[in-house]
Order: C-alpha cells, then sequence, then structure tokens
C-alpha cells in the first residue's frame, strides 16, 4: 500500500466518520408530532415554479388551486404564497441546493406545490428535492397510478429520506476507485411502513407489497423487510408478501397477476425507479402525480423533471399539466380540502382536452380553461 492510498484511505474514513454523525444527528431529530389540518385556522400554501418547463404547468395548477379555493383565500384561512428563487441559475450562484433565503421562505409555509426542478449531471449540487425531503423531513413519498379500465389501482409508498439517494452526494472517489453509501434506519423504516399499513387500513386496502433486493443488499434491504413485517403484525386483515424490486418491474406488466397489487411499499431508490415505470403504464409521467409527507410539512409535485429537451425544442407550451394538476388534487385532500379535491378529481376525470408534446394537442394552458370551466 503506498502512502498515497492510505492518505486517500484515511480522508474516505474520516468522511465515513463524518456522514455516520450526520445520521446519528437525524435519528435524534426523527420523532415530530403530526401537523392536523382539520383543526388549523390558516394553511398557507407555498407555489415554487422549478425550472424547464416547471413554471408553465406550475403557473396552470396555480390558477386551478386558487379559483377552488377563491372563497377562503378571501376569507384568509388559505393563503397562497409565491416562493422564488428555486431556480438552477440560483442553486448553481449560490453553491447551494436550497439557498438559505429560499429554504427560509418555505419553512414559512405549511404545505407546498413544486415545480420540477434541475439537477446538473456530476458536480457536487445536490438535487433540490433531495435536500428539500431531507430539510423538511418529507418522509413518505406517495404515488397513486389508477387506470380503472384495466383494473389498475395502486398506490406506492416510496420511502423518501433515506437509501442510496440520500447520500448520493456524499459518496468518495479514491484513486482508481469510487464509492457511495446507502442507510436504512429503524425509525425511517417504520414510519414509512406505517404510513403505508395506515393508508392500507383507511382506505380498505387488504394487501400490502414490501419490494426490496434483501437477497443482495442483505443490511440495509434486509432490515427495512423486517421492520415492515413486524409493523404489519399491527394490521391484522392485511396480508403482507415481499418481492424483489427485478421481478417485480416484471410483474408490473404481467396481466392479470398486476391487478392484484394495492399498496407498494420500498426503500427509496427502488421507488424511484419503478413508480415512473408504473406511471408510464398509466400514460405517461406527464400524467402522474405525488406527494411528499411529512409530519410537519408536505410537499406536492409531478414525478417528472424539467424536460430541458421540450424547452430546448420551443414545446415547452405544450408540457402536460395532468402530472401537477393532480399533485394538487394531493393537496387538497392532504390539507383535508376533500370537497374541493373532489371537484377537481371529477373535472379532470370529464376533461376531454388532451395536451400532447408534439404539439398536435392543447397547451397546457388551453387544458386548464378547459378544466376550470368544468369546475
Ligand atoms: P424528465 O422527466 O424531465 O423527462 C423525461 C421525458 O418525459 C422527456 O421526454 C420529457 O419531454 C417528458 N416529459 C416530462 N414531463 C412532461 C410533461 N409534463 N408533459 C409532456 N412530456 C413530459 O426527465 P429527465 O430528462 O431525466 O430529467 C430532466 C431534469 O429534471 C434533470 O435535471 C433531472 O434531475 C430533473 N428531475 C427533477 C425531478 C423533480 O424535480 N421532481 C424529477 C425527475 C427529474
Amino acid at each position: 500500500m503506498n502512502t498515497a492510498m492510505n492518505t486517500a484511505m484515511n480522508d474516505a474514513a474520516e468522511a465515513f466518520r463524518k456522514l455516520l454523525e450526520a445520521q446519528f444527528l437525524r435519528l435524534e431529530h426523527m420523532n415530530t408530532e403530526r401537523t392536523d389540518f382539520s383543526r388549523k385556522e390558516t394553511v398557507t400554501i407555498g407555489i415554487i415554479d422549478g425550472d424547464g418547463i416547471g413554471p408553465i404547468i406550475t403557473a396552470q395548477a396555480s390558477r386551478v388551486l386558487e379559483k377552488l379555493l377563491a372563497d377562503e383565500i378571501a376569507a384568509g384561512s388559505i393563503v397562497i404564497k409565491q416562493i422564488y428563487g428555486l431556480t438552477i441559475e440560483n442553486r448553481m450562484a449560490c453553491g447551494q441546493p436550497i439557498p438559505a433565503d429560499v429554504l427560509a421562505q418555505i419553512k414559512t409555509c405549511d404545505v407546498l406545490l413544486k415545480g420540477p426542478t434541475t439537477t446538473p449531471h456530476g458536480g457536487t449540487l445536490e438535487s433540490a428535492n433531495v435536500a428539500m425531503r431531507r430539510e423538511l423531513d418529507l418522509y413518505a413519498n406517495c404515488r397513486p397510478v389508477c387506470i380503472p379500465e384495466k383494473n389498475i389501482d395502486w398506490m406506492f409508498f416510496r420511502e423518501n429520506t433515506e437509501g442510496e439517494y440520500v447520500l448520493g452526494s456524499h459518496g468518495v472517489e479514491l484513486p482508481g476507485m469510487a464509492v457511495d453509501f446507502k442507510v436504512t434506519t429503524d425509525l425511517g423504516t417504520r414510519r414509512i411502513a406505517r404510513a403505508a399499513f395506515d393508508y392500507a387500513k383507511n382506505n380498505g386496502k387488504t394487501h400490502v407489497a414490501v419490494v426490496t433486493k434483501a437477497n443482495i443488499m442483505k443490511k440495509t434491504d434486509g432490515k427495512f423487510t423486517a421492520i415492515a413485517h413486524e409493523v404489519a403484525a399491527e394490521y391484522p386483515g392485511i396480508t403482507v408478501d415481499d418481492y424483489y424490486i427485478d421481478i417485480m418491474t416484471a410483474n408490473l406488466l404481467k396481466e392479470p397477476l398486476r391487478e392484484q397489487f394495492q399498496v407498494i411499499l420500498l426503500p427509496n431508490l427502488y421507488g424511484d425507479i419503478i413508480t415512473d415505470e408504473a406511471a408510464q403504464i398509466q400514460g405517461g409521467v406527464g400524467t402522474a402525480g405525488s406527494a411528499n409527507i411529512g409530519d410537519q410539512y408536505a410537499m406536492f409535485e409531478a414525478i417528472h423533471g424539467s424536460a430541458p429537451r421540450m424547452i430546448q425544442r420551443g414545446m415547452g407550451d405544450y408540457a402536460n399539466p395532468e402530472s401537477i394538476i393532480k399533485a394538487s388534487a394531493m393537496l387538497l385532500r392532504h390539507i383535508c380540502r376533500v370537497n374541493a379535491a373532489e371537484r377537481l378529481e371529477k373535472a379532470m376525470e370529464a376533461c376531454a382536452v388532451t395536451v400532447t408534446s408534439d404539439g398536435a394537442g392543447a397547451t397546457a394552458e388551453q387544458y386548464a380553461d378547459a378544466l376550470m370551466a368544468l369546475l
């Protein structure tokens, strides 16, 4: 072993020690009280535009929310607050995934509707989403996929604050190699598993599929599976089955087997990958919304990214806003505005206007106009 290697190993060991320290610190702050939106006098909704097609689709979702909540906005029980500065330009200039002043603004809100944000390849700038999930402790990523005519009604519960994802910007490079890390904690797994089983119980679901790669990632995924089963024992009447992520990607395409899946519980990275597949089965990423829920804050967004190529091709106005409008319906449910959520969901079902990214269909704005006429 030469001196350069020894130095690199010592530096890496020190980086690993710091990373573990941060994880222990995170564990200490993990248990917080849940906000009860049914009792909250004023709910502040922050709107974050994001990058690329973000401002285009977010503007339409914002119009829809403002129409649905007009009376409450006038009465002051709902406040809509525009949050500026979560742009790739500003994040790069500050060298922060969420610039400190923007984060301070975000923390004055209860819930957020967020447009997609660009994450540069390589470099060290962390994804704004990963940072947001960590800063606001948004541990449950809920992604519904529903295709009634195919008998598909899936709800994915993806763990949002652990796994490879959260440590992805903290890997180490040594001579001739690079190493990344993955973390799974007892508390972190228990709370996402509870969220999934609570959802199943409260929505008449009888089956939860736990999806990992525990045969290979024995420690982290092994822990995830074991704790999911401990939690399952508290929910009689709900059955639980384990699947490996590789076969699960195939199962989602397999008829009629896929119809049996109801609630699907996964660690972070697998959840990220498989929900894009599920969204594609539903009609594309432009049709899928998602919720990022914590005990105090919650953030709602489309599952897709900022579609930079659509912007480069000058087709940004044809980005489908259905994804973020569906996320808005999830936001309304989360803050206990169930009637408004149902009005929106029914209008979306009835809306015959389609947006196609090739420009043959309506623009995002035309879609929102048609939708709002149905509200
Ligand atoms: P992407 O989701 O932006 O695009 C994938 C494909 O889907 C492209 O063909 C795009 O044109 C299409 N598409 C996406 N949204 C659409 C919509 N609303 N209507 C019509 N077509 C749509 O994925 P990508 O190209 O891998 O990522 C682009 C950037 O977005 C990257 O910087 C990535 O890090 C970021 N990203 C952000 C989020 C987020 O903020 N939640 C999520 C994923 C990716």
